[in-house]
């Protein structure tokens, strides 16, 4: 069978082979310490999932329009203008089936075949083959830990060429758990307005920031900058909703127009009835969301005083979402090697660096329960002793 170019052109999901043999070993009732999770571990809040249900008794089961249920695009833009300060009404909103779909949508509907999208590196393992998949050319911008893992605007103006269309930015990260300070973000926006680019600005780990923490979006930086701007998001990280699949991107008409257009004729309407739990998530108390923030704040802790308590790995403090993303430079092992290594020898699963573009670190996710990472976070620290030699002394 021939398949079509670009699906050679896509990289299979690492992370996926990972979870996978995590799974196998589960199976075999290996008791195994998993740190791999892209989600949040708690339950939906009932009032969202009887919400859904309402919807489906009152017969909220038909098609829907393309862009989305009026009402939940409309709370979205009042969302966007309470709590990010970004002037939007509906027309400025499309539902879509997840964070993930609303960036696919937003790739089919701006990059030509040889525009070029600027992608920091550490970056979402999606970024780079969504790019790819609507015939762009992503171009990969490393940061380290000295910089937080952040793009300075000087790194970003060199990136830019004639060809470049669009910058990716993901605050708080996934992987790094990092986040822009306005300031940074404000200079960063004013390359982007000087060369006349546009800017997606992925905001799903917005409610998860800690130790006051402020999120703050790229859009607010200048009026230039706000008419360059998408926001893309979703309720998945922040509601417990990611087998939901609800999703929005938000800004100008025209572009909102068109990826409306695609999503018309790909998927149609994101579920019907999801979106009336979506709709609820946004109009009741927001009391669940600060609650699974506090929880993950505890957990953060524990785990970044753990990992740093273990000789030869180092991490920076995260200010957002819910992971850590320790340097593995001094083991010398490779990501690949050290995540294969730790399942084999430890039974920990967790996804190695490479997957984002950072083979000398590693992913842990804190979206599980203390126990899980007290034991596993014991097992790392054992593997990574027995690995460390004798050429250096612990550094205690
Ligand atoms: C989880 C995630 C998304 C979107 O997830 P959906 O389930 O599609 O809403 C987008 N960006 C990043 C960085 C994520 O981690």
């Amino acid at each position: 069978m021939k398949l079509a170019k670009r699906v050679e052109q896509v990289t299979p999901s690492l992370t996926l082979a990972i979870d996978a043999k995590a799974k196998a070993l589960k199976a075999d009732g290996v008791d195994i310490c998993s740190f791999s999770a892209g989600e949040p571990d708690f339950a939906t809040p009932a009032h969202i999932v009887e919400a859904a249900k309402q919807a489906l008794d009152a017969g909220k089961t038909r098609y829907g329009a393309a862009a989305g249920e009026p009402k939940l695009r409309e709370a979205i833009a009042q969302k966007l203008q309470n709590d990010n300060g970004l002037c939007y009404g509906a027309e400025n909103v499309i539902v879509t089936n997840g964070g993930k779909h609303s960036l696919f949508n937003l790739m089919l509907a701006i990059i030509d075949a040889g525009d070029e999208v600027i992608i920091p590196a550490p970056y979402w393992v999606s970024y780079p083959e969504m790019v790819k998949l609507a015939g762009g050319t992503p171009v990969i911008v490393p940061t380290d830990e000295k910089s937080q893992f952040k793009i300075t605007p000087a790194q970003l103006q060199q990136a830019i060429t004639p060809k470049t269309k669009l910058f990716i930015i993901n605050s708080p990260s996934n992987p790094t758990g990092m986040v822009y300070t306005s300031a940074e973000l404000a200079a960063l926006a004013e390359v982007v307005v000087s060369n006349d680019l546009l800017v997606v600005s992925d905001e799903i780990y917005e409610k998860l920031v800690y130790d006051g923490t402020q999120h703050v979006s790229i859009g607010t930086c200048s009026p230039e900058i706000y008419e360059r701007t998408l926001v893309s998001s979703g309720f998945a990280k922040a509601y417990s909703m990611t087998g939901w699949r609800v999703g929005w991107l938000a800004g100008p008409v025209e572009i909102i127009r068109a990826a409306t257009r695609i999503q018309g004729h790909s998927t149609s309407n994101v579920c019907t009835f999801a979106q009336w739990g979506a709709i609820a998530a946004l109009e009741s108390s927001q009391a669940c969301v600060e609650t699974m923030r506090v929880a993950f704040a505890e957990r953060r802790q524990a785990m970044f005083d753990r990992i740093n308590a273990i000789p030869g790995l180092s991490c920076a403090k995260p200010d957002g979402a819910f992971y850590l993303f320790p340097s593995i430079a001094k083991t010398g092992m490779t990501s690949l090697e050290f995540c294969d290594a730790l399942l084999e020898e430890q039974q920990v699963a967790l996804i190695p660096g490479i997957a984002f573009g950072a083979d000398d670190c590693i992913r842990l996710s804190y979206a599980t329960d203390m126990d899980t990472i007290n034991r596993g976070m014991e097992r790392l620290d054992k593997f990574v002793r027995s690995r460390s030699g004798s050429t250096e002394a612990p550094r205690l």
